[in-house]
């Protein structure tokens, strides 16, 4: 098929709801590592990282070879049958996480991660009730949108009950209008009231994104999470860290992101960058929650061989490259670039994140801190056009977001850099 015909087919035979970056759609026919190319030959590096997804690279050698070979012996048999690459790569997360997480459910999404979190948090406290914050997401499924703090992506009219919503650590535009650390970590002592208001005060559990990335990687500070964790424990309430972008690496040294916080999580669920491309959800556990599921469950994909083994194959590639370390310095190095970007462009309201996950929102003005929603467009476009790739987010569309492979290099963080630069000059003024 050629551009057109595909574009055509696409439109024809696709939910229009699929929605897609940029104004003339970007075809994509294949990637290698940091690099993919459109259907016209065009290069381009991918400072997103396909969707927060690509943690290794694309195509990685390593990966690819070791589905390659399982997908020649072994691709599914279902979970009602056992297979070894499901039950090797429990036995590496029960390795790698925090604390007694022990237990692990596979699924193929983070929706479906977050779904088997909230059911085992429900089955071992007995309570339905479930504190998420504003400006999560957390899936697509009814309760994935039941549980998610933005308005755009809470489709289909009435949400089911038993999710209420704590006000998060954006410090940016505090929702008390205060400053850190004068404010004394308001948002996360607030939780308290919350839960004494709004629910029965026994709560299931307290769900969370270290940093929040579709809302822009909103950061919280240091001692956001473990007030938030002391409230939600003298509640009753498990708590889930949803690491469908933060773990793996990709906040530098730590595997995952709620580890920055000095928190041990009861449950971490995740999927994207765990198996780099490969369809795979996970949910991992305390045991003694894992077993109040209680009565029988399946998943037809869930922990297939194949994406199993690639999803370990990622793990591997990531301790033997250290990039966890990677993440760490070329994280620091971009974040300083970043800020020098900041200093030179008045557009720039705030440098945010962790690791190789860093973000800029970009605002019409840093008094009124107005949003530069069409700007913000304006400057992915003219990147597309220098074949550089960047993520957006942010309740407005604002902020622009950056998680490139945890394995580039300071090389790439100055293209991207350089890049960038110029689209922002070209977009003051629109
Ligand atoms: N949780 C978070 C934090 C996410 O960013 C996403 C996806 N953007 C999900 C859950 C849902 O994951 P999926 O799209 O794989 O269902």
């Amino acid at each position: 098929m050629n551009k057109d015909e595909i574009l055509l087919a696409q439109k024809e035979y696709l939910f229009p709801a699929v929605f897609h970056y940029f104004a003339e759609p970007l075809v994509i026919s294949h990637a290698k590592n940091q690099y993919v190319w459109d259907v016209d030959g065009k290069q381009y590096l991918d400072f997103f990282g396909g969707i927060v997804t690509i943690s290794v690279g694309h195509c990685n050698d390593h990966v690819d070879a070791a589905v390659r070979e399982q997908s020649a012996k072994l691709q599914h048999v279902s979970t009602v049958l056992v297979n070894e690459p499901q039950v090797r790569l429990a036995k590496k997360i029960a390795e790698i996480t925090p604390g007694n997480l022990r237990k692990s459910f596979f699924t193929n999404s983070g929706t479906e991660a977050n779904e088997t979190a909230i059911l085992a948090a429900r089955c071992y406290t007995g309570s339905n009730e479930v504190i998420a914050l504003r400006y999560s997401y957390h899936g697509r499924s009814a309760m994935g949108m039941a549980m998610s703090g933005i308005g755009t992506w809470r489709l289909g009219g009435t949400a089911p009950p038993g999710f209420v919503f704590a006000h998060n650590a954006y410090c940016y535009r505090c929702p008390f209008g205060l400053t850190y650390p004068s404010c004394d970590v308001r948002c996360a002592r607030d939780m308290e009231d919350l839960i004494k208001t709004t629910t029965s005060g026994r709560i299931a559990a307290f769900i969370g994104e270290p940093i929040q990335g579709v809302a822009g990687y909103i950061t919280p500070p240091p001692e956001y999470f473990s007030i938030v964790e002391g409230i939600v424990k003298r509640h009753g309430g498990v708590f889930i860290a949803d690491e469908v972008q933060t773990g793996w690496g990709r906040t530098g040294h730590k595997w995952f992101g709620i580890e920055q916080w000095g928190i041990t999580p009861d449950i971490i669920t995740s999927a994207k960058g765990f198996g780099n491309g490969a369809p795979i959800g996970l949910t991992v556990a305390r045991p003694e929650i894992a077993d109040a599921l209680q009565g029988v469950t399946l998943s037809t994909f869930g922990g297939n061989p194949v994406a199993t083994t690639a999803a370990r194959a990622v793990i591997e590639f990531i301790e033997a490259e250290n990039l966890r370390v990677n993440a760490a310095e070329t994280g620091a190095y971009l974040r300083a670039r970043m800020e020098e970007l900041q200093a030179k462009h008045l557009l720039i309201g705030d440098v945010r994140g962790m690791g190789l996950m860093q973000a800029m929102e970009l605002v019409r003005d840093r008094q009124t801190k107005e949003p530069a929603t069409r700007e913000t467009l304006a400057i992915m476009e003219a990147a597309r056009e220098r074949g550089l790739l960047v993520g957006k987010g942010g309740m407005a569309g604002n902020v622009l977001r950056c998680t490139p492979p945890l394995n580039i290099g300071r090389a790439e963080v100055d293209h991207f850099i350089d890049v960038i630069d110029e689209c922002l000059t070209s977009a003051v003024g629109l």
